[in-house]
């Protein structure tokens, strides 16, 4: 099952991450809002 990472800010679905997935250290640019965000998934 597939899950939506949302942009902190203004909750704008940034990239779609798997149930096993870790990331840290990753950025991305919200094309909403502008800011960067850190892609940090942990369980
Ligand atoms: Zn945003």
């Amino acid at each position: 099952m597939k899950k939506w990472f949302l942009c902190p800010y203004c909750k704008k679905k940034l990239i779609k991450y798997d149930k096993d997935a870790i990331s840290k250290g990753v950025f991305l640019l919200c094309k909403k809002c502008g800011k960067e965000i850190e892609i940090r998934i942990d369980k």
